[in-house]
């Protein structure tokens, strides 16, 4: 009975704790998954939470147990002898002292291994993920990974012997002072019983000497349970650690969630920075009306990402304000506005399932033909056909046994199927070849045309399909307008048209008929402003 407590104890506890910290870590912004180590948050939710079921498991029974049979124990020695008790007992306080000094060594050296067990799950978690073997691959940096992985797990065996050995000297100190108990109760029995006549038996003394033992026992135990309880501390404070993080990105007390929303979104005076010394973002205001879009462009590193960012707040602004339908996005309730937020990047993430299963991950009620319906909108519908599992075809991890262009449409589809109020697109077609490109351009356009929508590109054509260009330069708006107006500006755009865009529109299928649309009824050949 008492083993089954014991562990429906323990392991409630840390289901409780497990689940806590999912919680938590879920609430955390994206500035902590972007900062902190993976391997880190592995450990916490693993190996720190199980060594705290370890020292829990058998905690709290071993203290009611020992805490009673050494109050009988000492009960029954002070009925006995007063005397003799009390030479039994006076050696008690010099139990404790090793205690501490162990728990300390112990509680440094939890501290250490665990951080050199964050060390290997960080080491696991990159270099055997899909991406990250592959980059050691085509490195050839297996040799050079398996050192680093060999180096820190030998230093973390090496710690953990030292952590076992640690309680070793403190198990023989007390051992020691164990049986100099017994030896001193025979030395003040022998006395009392020659020098002062009393009435003690040879018999009394040898009940005695068997009852300090059996009082020494729990002392021990006692003592070894606070050694490990200041060890488990360490585990204790690294849990702590991470549960203190106030969580950022929070829902207001009084988050409204409207009843019906446009889709209009303001941006005014934004200031944002992700490290304090660096501002980022200075002085950003642009409207967006519902049922228009905007592109974005800008050199990379403008802070192009970091805007579109603020939109479904995963960051918040340090100062200025970005509103939605002319609530301030942080008075709205979070998930609220997330719903109403669509975003496809460049580095689309699939779950390991089904095609069907990524979909529903959008809208879990979604019929078979809504999702056929969303797939021939994102123009992968073609390809899916053609699967001997059609809809039930495996992604594999991240999504990696499609191709680039394939996923970037199957998380097209699942964007349709979720159908937000706003369609971000950030850079959903840089990384791809021109043919899937203009596969997505062709499932994309539609979109822009039709919904409130922003889009950071850099292909001339999505760029053509927005009503209003947005050219951001050092964190600021250095230019706006429509393209033939900002061409003619020559400056930012200009530039980036003659560096980038020019040239991806030379690659590009059908290059006069959008020439034509971009010169208007100017020869192509003949550069506008001359
Ligand atoms: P763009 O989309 O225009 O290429 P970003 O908005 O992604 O640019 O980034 C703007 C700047 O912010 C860059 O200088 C980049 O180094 C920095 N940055 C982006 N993300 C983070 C982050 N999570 N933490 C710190 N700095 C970041």
């Amino acid at each position: 009975g008492e083993s089954y407590l014991n562990n429906w104890i323990a392991q409630h506890i840390t289901f409780d704790m497990r689940n806590q910290m999912y919680q938590h870590l879920q609430k955390m912004s994206q500035r902590f998954f972007t900062t902190n180590n993976q391997g880190d948050i592995i450990t916490r939710m693993t190996s720190d939470i199980d060594g705290v079921k370890a020292v829990v498991t058998n905690t709290f029974s071993s203290i009611l147990s020992n805490s009673i049979t050494l109050i009988i124990a000492m009960i029954a020695m002070f009925q006995k002898n007063w005397i003799l008790a009390l030479v039994g007992i006076i050696i008690v306080p010099l139990f404790t002292l090793p205690t501490r000094k162990a728990g300390k060594k112990r509680w440094t050296l939890t501290n250490e291994s665990q951080q050199v067990n964050d060390e290997v799950n960080g080491i696991l978690n990159e270099t055997l993920s899909v991406s990250g073997q592959l980059l050691v691959k085509l490195f050839g940096k297996e040799k050079y990974e398996y050192e680093r992985y060999e180096k820190a797990n030998r230093r973390m065996i090496g710690l953990n012997i030292k952590e076992s050995m640690a309680g070793r000297w403190f198990r023989v100190v007390l051992t020691t002072f164990t049986s100099v108990g017994p030896m001193l109760l025979y030395l003040a029995g022998g006395i009392l019983m020659m020098k002062y006549n009393s009435d003690l038996t040879i018999g009394d003394i040898t009940v005695l000497v068997a009852l300090l033992g059996r009082m020494y026992m729990p002392v021990n135990s006692l003592l070894n349970i606070q050694v490990e309880w200041i060890r488990s501390m360490a585990l204790f404070k690294r849990i702590f650690d991470y549960f203190d993080i106030p969580v950022e990105i929070e829902n207001a007390k009084d988050a409204v969630t409207p009843d019906k929303v446009t889709g209009d979104v303001v941006f005014e005076h934004v200031e944002f920075s992700y490290e304090e010394s660096k501002k980022i973002l200075k002085d950003i205001s642009f409207t967006l009306n519902a049922g228009k879009s905007i592109a974005i462009v800008g050199p990379s590193g403008s802070g192009k990402s970091t805007i579109v960012n603020l939109i479904p707040r995963l960051y918040d602004v340090d100062s200025g304000s970005v509103t939605f339908d002319g609530i301030d996005v942080r008075k709205l309730d979070l998930k609220f506005l997330r719903d109403q937020v669509g975003v496809v990047t460049q580095d689309t993430y699939l779950f390991n399932g089904t095609i069907k299963e990524n979909l529903l991950y959008a809208k879990p009620d979604a019929t078979e033909e809504a999702m056929v319906e969303a797939l021939k909108k994102a123009n992968i519908w073609d390809f899916i056909e053609k699967q001997e599992k059609g809809i039930d075809t495996e992604v594999g991890n991240r999504g990696l046994k499609l191709s680039g262009g394939e996923k970037q449409r199957i998380s097209i589809a699942r964007i349709i199927l979720k159908d937000p109020t706003i369609f971000i697109f950030d850079e959903a077609t840089s990384a791809l070849d021109s043919i899937s490109e203009k596969k997505i351009q062709d499932a994309i356009d539609p979109i822009i045309k039709s919904k409130t929508s922003i889009l950071i590109a850099h292909r001339l054509s999505t760029i053509l399909a927005a009503d209003e260009i947005l050219v951001i330069k050092d964190g600021t708006i250095a230019e706006r307008g429509t393209h033939k107006e900002l061409l003619n500006k020559e400056g930012v755009y200009r530039e980036l048209y003659e560096t980038q865009f020019s040239k991806a529109l030379i690659e590009e299928d059908g290059v006069s008929e959008l020439e034509q649309y971009i010169w208007g009824a100017q020869p192509a050949d003949e550069p506008m402003d001359e």
